[in-house]
Order: C-alpha cells, then structure tokens, then sequence
C-alpha cells in the first residue's frame, strides 16, 4: 500500500472517529433535550392548568364572574394537552361535572367531583413526571457509558496511530539512510529489504539495483586497476635497475626482478615483510634501508658475476587525499642506477690518465735537467736570445710538470690509493717550506709574502700533503694577484684544530663559484686557463683525509681567504 494512501487512511479514520463521537453526544444530547421538553410541554403543563382550574373553582364558589371563563380556558388547553393513559377520561370527567355545574351551581356533589378529577390528572401527570425523570436520568447515564466507551476506543485506536505511523514511517528511512552510509564508506555490497510493497519496496529496489550497479563498477575498476598493477610490476621487473617500494611503516611493498637478484633474495623473502626484519640477515639491505637511509651515493655490489656499481637513490612517495589539501608521506622507492659501465669508462680514463701522466714525468725530467746543464756556462756560454728561450722552456716544463704531477695525484686519488703519513708537524715548518717552494714564482711577480703568529700548537698531518697544499694556495695566490701586492700567512688555534689561512689581494671569487672551485676540474670561467683545475680538488681530498676541513671566503676585485683546518697533534 502507498505511504499516501496510508496517511489518508489514518488521518481518514482519525477523522471518522471524531465524526462518531460528535454523532453519539450529540444523539444523547437530544435525546435528554427531548425527554426534559416532554416533561415540560406534556406534564408541568398539565399542573398549570390544573392549578389554574382549581383556583377557578374557589372563585367560583366567592361570585367571580370571570372564573368561569378561566375555568373553561384552562379545560380547554387541558382537553389540547392529553398525554397520560387515563388523563383523557379524568379530563372528561371534569368537563362533563363542570358542565353540571353550570346548570346547577349550587351542586356540591359535581364540585367535588370536579376537584377529584382535576387531582387525578395532575396526580397522573406527576406520575409521569417522575417515570420521565428517570427516563431521562437513565438516558444521561446510557449516554455517559457510551461516550466514555466510544471514548476509549477512539483513544486506543488513535494513539495506536501515533505510535505506529511514525516509526513505519521513520524505520525505512533510516535503514535507507543507514544503507547509503555504508554505499559512501565503499561497501557495495550492502542492501535494503523493507517487507512493504509500497514506495519503500520500490525505494529499496531502487537502492538495490544502485548498489549492485556501483559493486559490478567497482570490481571492473578494481579489474582496470590490477592490470595496470601488473603493468606497473611488469614494467619495475624489467628495469635493468633494482627498484625497491616500501611504505610509510618500513614494509617492502615491492622489489622488481634486478633487486631481488643483487639482494640475492626471493619474492618470498622480502615482499611484505619488514625491511628491518629482511635487513638483519641481509647486508645490502642493511646498507639501503636500514642503517643508512641516506648512505652512501654510490654502491658497490657483486653482480652480474662482476663488481658493479650502483648510485642510490631514495624517491620520496606523497599523495594528496580526495578533498584534501595537505599532501601525506605514503613512502618511498629505493632505486639504485647500475652505472657500472660509466665507471669502467671513469676507471679507463683513470688508468690511461695515471700512465700518461707517469710516463710524460721521465722526458720531463730530462728536459729539466738538459735545461740545467745549458743554463750551466761550463756547457758553453748562451746569448740573450737564447737565454730567454731556454727561461721560456723552463717555465713551460715547470707548468708541465705541475700539470701531470696533479693529474697523477688524482688519478691515484680517483683509485683510492692515498697513502698518508701522519705525524706531529709544526706549522711553521709547513709554511716555511712552502713559501720557499713559491718564492722564485713570487719573486718573479714581485709579490710580497708575510707571515704572522705562527706559534700554534703542533698538527697531526701528513708533512708532504698539507704542504702541497699549503703550495697550491700559495701559487694560485700568486698568480690571481696583482704585480706589486702582498700575501699574508697566519694561523690559530681554533678548540681542537689550528687554522691556517693565506690571504691575497687578487681578483677574488665570484659569490656564484665560490661553493664549485673545490670540484673537479673546475675553473673560474672568463680566466686564462693555465691550469687543470684539479689543484684546490686534490687539496680538499688531502685535507678531508687528514681529518680537516677546508673553505675560502672572497670578494670580488678584493681579494680571497683560503684557509684548511687540520687537528692539534
Ligand atoms: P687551477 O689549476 O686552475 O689553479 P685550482 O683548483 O687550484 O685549479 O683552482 C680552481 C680555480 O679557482 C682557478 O681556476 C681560479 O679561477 C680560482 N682560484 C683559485 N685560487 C684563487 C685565488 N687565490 N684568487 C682568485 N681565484 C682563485
């Protein structure tokens, strides 16, 4: 049944209800009417008149005139007003003695007889009066117990409504609501069942054919979703580099066939497990994961039946929620670059640049000392022209030789074969003895060199190495300085080191190079490049092995601060 029709069923009976209680007082209410107008017009009447008669009687027998005529009126509108069984006779009784009377006024007999009847009928009426009394207390008290039942029911019925139609009204809509609710959680597979076969049957129907339609979307979805898992894994597992997936909790969500190989583990091992867990048996996942999150950039692994070289690197995973603003961490990928074939090709480089610069250094020692032996004049005596050729070659040599002395430091640098040899030193002797190594080079610029406060304590150094790189300052001062100008030297003790810093009055530094003068062949673009850039890259290796630091400070057309700081011995 329909909820419309079933409001109007019970509104409809509400009303019906009403429409019959109003019926049943109003009966009653007529009914009593009807029993008290019948005792007045039938019976109180009746008394009148016949109060009315007798008082005319009395007058009668004192000589009133107009008696008579009362008399008559009231017997009269008596003769009108028979209601009582017996009345009619009683009343012609009276007449007839009364018309007796007329003729013989004097008739005592007929008087009496007048009067008896006109009490008999009053006597019949107040007979009457007092049955209709309790007829009409008795229709009341019928009335009362009819009402009050009638009542009764209208109440029960009624609130039986008002308990009921709310809550078969209220009851599906809030399974509906509830349904929805969970259809909004994903739950496709919720349902409603409501009894009726009305709306709500149709309504839950409706929801129903919804909810299988958003289920069968869902599971098509879910289907897209794992092939393009499938692609996605397919994809990983055919990188040549290892990639491993793990989210915000340390899970190892994925890892594609290449990580699982230089891992040497199986899917099983490691997918869903905990990294942590994976990790204690496992050394390189110790490395990756687990105790340096961030370690080392490159890797070295065996693999491919070969050491190979990979470069970590750790992607960061952040999603931004539907509806929300704020993007949340949900893990991240460990990707490692095998870039084993760019250091074959670094180590090749290396290597040929490790021999070449080994094997240019003996012809150019010889060319040195042939150089000596023509500056000597026992090998004959050299004019001017030629003096400053031989000058021009000697410098040229002694560039030559700075040049393949770097290259070699660096390629042994670049294979890992520094050897220090550590030992207390004084700092003076470091600057004195690289001072005198710059001195002809500064000489030649007629640039000054002044020392200062060099009662440090002894550093713990490799005497060699930090003077070359104390040279290496020194040369670079030099050369970026102007003609005429004046380099300090000076150290200090800072806490547990000694800083030592050389300060020139050159060109300085662009602010924009300052942080990449230190990298690999890098040199200050715009200038002469008489050098391989390789100097200040092999002094903070010499440095940084040695337990120090190293930095500059410059300004442009000022002038430039190098400084190393190395440990107290
Ligand atoms: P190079 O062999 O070119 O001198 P370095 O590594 O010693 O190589 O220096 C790198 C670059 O830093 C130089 O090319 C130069 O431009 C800049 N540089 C080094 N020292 C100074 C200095 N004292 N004043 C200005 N520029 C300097």
């Amino acid at each position: 049944m329909k909820t419309k029709t079933k409001l109007n069923l019970a509104v409809g009976l509400l009303l019906a209800l009403i429409l019959l209680l109003t019926i049943l007082s109003a009966f009653y209410i007529f009914a009593i009417k009807r029993d008290t107008e019948n005792i007045l017009k039938a019976n109180y009447n009746t008394l009148e008149y016949s109060r009315q008669m007798l008082s005319a009687l009395d007058g009668l027998n004192s000589g009133n005139v107009g008696a008579i005529a009362i008399f008559e009126e009231n017997l009269a509108k008596q003769l009108g007003n028979i209601t009582e069984a017996g009345e009619e006779n009683a009343t012609m009784d009276v007449k007839r003695n009364f018309s007796g009377l007329l003729q013989n006024p004097d008739d005592l007999v007929a008087k009496a007889n007048i009067r008896q009847g006109i009490f008999e009928v009053m006597k019949l009426n107040m007979d009457a009066l007092k049955k209709k009394s309790e007829l009409a207390k008795s229709t009341a008290e019928t009335a009362n117990w009819v009402i009050a039942i009638a009542g009764t029911l209208c109440f029960l019925i009624a609130f039986n409504l008002m308990v009921n139609l709310p809550h078969h009204i209220a009851n599906p809509i809030r399974e509906l609501t509830d349904s929805i609710r969970q259809i909004a959680k994903g739950n496709y597979k919720e349902r409603v069942h409501f009894d009726s076969n009305g709306e709500f049957g149709d309504l839950a129907n409706s929801f129903n054919v919804m909810a299988q339609k958003l289920e069968e979307f869902s599971e098509s979805n879910l289907n897209k979703l794992l092939v393009e898992k499938k692609r996605i894994e397919a994809l990983l597992d055919n990188m040549h580099d290892p990639v491993i997936g793990l989210d915000n909790g340390g899970t190892i969500l994925s890892a594609n066939e290449e990580a699982l190989k230089v891992m040497g583990l199986t899917a099983s091992d490691a997918i869903g497990k905990q990294a942590s867990d994976v990790a204690r048996k496992n050394d390189l996942l110790q490395s990756l994961i687990v105790s340096k999150p961030n370690g080392p950039a490159v890797i070295k692994i065996f693999a491919d039946g070969k050491e190979s070289y990979f470069e970590r690197e750790n992607v960061a995973i952040s999603i931004t929620p539907t509806g929300e603003k704020d993007a949340i961490a949900i893990g991240n990928f460990i990707i490692l670059r095998n870039i084993t074939a760019f250091k074959e090709l670094d180590f090749a480089k290396t290597n040929f640049i490790a021999t070449v610069s080994h094997e240019l250094k003996t012809p150019i020692a010889a060319i040195k000392f042939s150089l000596k032996l023509l500056e000597n004049p026992t090998t004959g005596s050299l004019n001017d022209d030629q003096r400053n050729l031989v000058e021009s070659i000697a410098d040229d040599s002694r560039r030559l030789l700075k040049i393949t002395g770097e290259l070699l430091e660096m390629s042994q640098l670049e294979t890992g074969n520094i050897q220090l040899a550590m030992g207390k030193c004084a700092v003076s002797d470091i600057v004195t003895m690289a001072v005198e190594a710059v001195r002809t080079q500064a000489e030649q610029k007629r640039v000054s060199i002044a020392t200062d406060n060099l009662e440090v304590p002894e550093i713990r150094a490799d005497k060699d190495k930090t003077s070359w790189v104390l040279i290496n300052f020194l040369t670079n001062a030099i050369r970026y300085s102007h003609e005429n100008s004046g380099i300090s030297i000076w150290a200090q003790r800072e806490d547990q080191f000694v800083l030592l810093s050389v300060k020139d009055n050159g060109q300085g530094i662009d602010k924009n190079y300052q942080s990449r003068i230190f990298d690999r062949y890098f040199q200050v673009p715009g200038r002469s490049k008489s050098g391989t850039g390789l100097g200040l890259a092999i002094s903070r290796e010499f440095i940084e092995a040695q337990g120090g630091s190293i930095g500059v400070e410059s300004n442009l057309g000022l002038g430039s601060r190098f400084w190393f700081k190395l440990p107290v011995g």
